[in-house]
């Protein structure tokens, strides 16, 4: 893992000393940083396309959220029109259903977890928290009237792009 620039796809020479890198060349790491994902984000080998809800490989086959084998770069899929990621590995998201930019932002305010990334779902009546969070069981609550579901594993989020901030 990590051989591969995380904007572009192409292979990465090994630096022979420091960091691992994560882009190929300036121009990538520019243009990565122009995104609205973060780069721990991008550089992550678990994205899928989107058909509707559900993860497709780039060729349109089912993707499965507890077979790595199915996802792919951020590279393969940023060119579609649709498409997500797998939490997972360190990677988990807050899923607010029907809420407003207060709400949300109220809600936000509590999350104790490092906050990666997070834009307005697809309908635009959510809100995609992500963040840094250790794996474990799914869970749904009511906050203050929203419904707010956490998952940190085995679950895929089709993302937007559209930043919320
Ligand atoms: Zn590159």
């Amino acid at each position: 893992m990590g051989s591969v620039c995380g904007w572009c796809g192409r292979p990465l020479v090994a630096a022979s000393t420091g960091r691992p890198r994560r882009w190929c060349s300036t121009r990538c790491r520019k243009a990565a940083s122009r995104s609205p994902f973060p780069p721990v984000m991008i550089g992550r080998r678990s994205w899928c396309r989107a058909d509707g809800k559900r993860p497709v490989t780039p060729s349109g086959a089912p993707a499965s959220s507890t077979d790595s084998g199915t996802w792919c770069s951020f590279a393969e899929v940023r060119s579609g029109s649709a498409f997500g990621i797998m939490l997972g590995d360190g990677l988990g998201c807050y899923d607010l259903d029907h809420v407003t930019d207060d709400q949300a932002r109220r809600f936000m305010a509590t999350i104790r977890e490092p906050v990666l990334y997070c834009e307005r779902s697809v309908s635009a009546e959510g809100v995609h928290v992500f963040v840094e969070a250790p794996e474990g069981p799914g869970r749904r609550r009511i906050v203050d009237g929203v419904s707010v579901e956490r998952y940190s594993r085995a679950r895929f989020i089709r993302t937007t792009g559209r930043r919320f901030t």
